[in-house]
């Protein structure tokens, strides 16, 4: 079967009658259920998921969610209107794809078509769990225990100059706490962007008033007691006062449950979907945080931890469930990934996805409030990150989607709007 397509187990159609469970009741998941009934799907829909909450949106936690100003992120669906069974505080335990059920905290669900959204779930730090004052921040849990830390404004120690760790020391800050962030790497964002690009960045931290220690391992975290604050020990014997530690050291997919299910997975336990998003087993389906898929815009399989991919991905795999009246394959999965973060009092976009060896191109000055880093293959846009330029972003995500040959001579000056330079065919 090829890396791009497998065959449908089945010939699909809106019949009333057909099951679908979704597994994971996120946006992906969610997003999922509400495509399927905008198709016209007629059969059942039943979204499982594992918290007890109703399903909520998980990029205001590091944010209003966090610092108060929004009391929470449920999505603004009307499951019953819909008709969404919505089976909350149900763990999916396994799944036997033979038999066509997915065994559950609460007992079998047998499904016609399943659809696997489980997500990602935080990496921990390794022997800091249950540690009194130790927090990850991915749930709603999380954060509504993270709000009484902010408030208290006392010392906080972030591990990860990541995503994450950025956004939770900006409303930490904001919160009037004292912030010191640990990242093992020389820089933040090691993972995503390369040194030249992420060295501005760092210079934000110090701008917050916040304390950015690159270089910096840590050992182990003390708690503390009774009127005593707890401590972070670094690797080389720095001891850091800290009331509360927040662990943002990255997120794995939440597939550990599918182990001897006989599905595909990835180096990184994420699940292997086909370009329609379809997995190794038939009537079986992933999306979201928990699934890469083939890009041949690309030319690589991407794992996506990001929101918009959890919005697009369920219209691919709704199309493929419903199917087209003619039974023809509908369009691959193919998206230019997009994502945000606001840290720092910046507004920082990317498009696209680059590699090392992508030509790096700068629109404005680094060290300015507003920038763009583009980065061109073979004269074309492959992806960009806009600081504050909200309209070079979304310009070049649409240059990106179309493959435009670009002018870099052009492209460099950033008072030329970035669709005014391309290059003369
Ligand atoms: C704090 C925070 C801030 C973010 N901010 C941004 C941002 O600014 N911009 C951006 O682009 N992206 C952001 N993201 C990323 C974005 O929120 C995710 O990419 C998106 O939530 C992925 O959706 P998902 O449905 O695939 O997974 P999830 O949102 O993780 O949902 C999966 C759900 O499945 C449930 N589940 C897991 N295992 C099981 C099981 N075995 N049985 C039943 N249920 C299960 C989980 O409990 C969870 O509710 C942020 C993420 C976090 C955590």
């Amino acid at each position: 079967m090829s890396e791009q397509t497998r065959e449908r187990g089945r010939e699909p159609a809106a019949e009333t009658g057909r099951r679908v469970v979704v597994v994971g009741a996120g946006m992906a998941g969610v997003q999922t259920a509400v495509a399927l009934r905008e198709r016209g799907f007629t059969g059942t829909v039943t979204l499982i998921g594992a918290e007890p909450h109703q399903p909520y949106d998980r990029p205001p936690l590091s944010k209003a969610v966090l610092l108060g100003t929004a009391e929470g992120s449920a999505f603004d669906v009307d499951f019953d209107a819909l008709g969404i069974t919505l089976r909350l505080g149900v763990e999916a335990l396994g799944v036997r794809p033979g038999a066509h059920v997915l065994d559950t905290s609460e007992g079998p669900v047998p499904y016609d078509v399943l659809v696997l959204a489980t997500g990602a779930e935080p990496v921990r730090l390794p022997g800091a769990d249950g540690v009194p004052g130790v927090h990850l921040l991915r749930t709603l849990d999380d954060a509504e225990r993270l709000r009484p830390v902010l408030a208290r404004q006392h010392d906080v120690v972030v591990v990860g100059a990541g995503w994450i760790g950025a956004e939770f020391a900006t409303a930490a800050r904001e919160a009037g706490c004292a912030v010191t962030v640990v990242e093992a790497a020389d820089r933040p964002l090691a993972d995503a962007l390369p040194a030249g690009v992420a060295a501005p960045m760092a210079a934000w931290y110090a701008d917050a008033g916040a304390e950015l220690r690159t270089h910096a391992r840590v050992e182990r975290v003390e708690p503390g007691g009774p009127g005593a604050s707890g401590r972070v020990v670094l690797d080389d014997g720095t001891r850091l006062p800290a009331d509360a530690v927040v662990v943002g050291i990255g997120a794995r997919p939440a597939t550990a449950w599918l182990a001897g299910s006989g599905i595909e997975l990835g180096a990184h336990g994420e699940v292997l979907a086909d370009a329609h998003l379809r997995t190794s087993a038939s009537d079986v389906h992933a999306v979201g945080d928990c699934a890469s898929f083939p890009s041949a815009r690309y030319g690589e399989r991407l794992l996506v931890h990001h929101w918009d991919n959890a919005l697009q991905g369920p219209r691919t795999v709704a199309a493929d469930i419903v199917g087209s009246p003619g039974g023809e394959d509908p369009a691959p999965y193919d998206p230019v990934p997009y994502f945000w973060s606001e840290q720092f009092g910046r507004f920082v976009q990317y498009a696209g996805h680059h590699t090392a060896a992508d030509t790096t191109l700068w629109r404005g000055e680094p060290s300015g409030p507003a920038w763009t880093v583009c980065w061109l293959r073979e004269g074309r846009l492959v992806a960009l990150l806009a600081v504050g330029r909200p309209r070079d972003l979304a310009q070049g995500r649409r240059l990106i989607q179309a493959g435009t040959a670009m002018d870099p001579e052009l492209l460099a000056d950033p008072a030329r709007p970035l669709k005014a330079a391309t290059a003369v065919a």
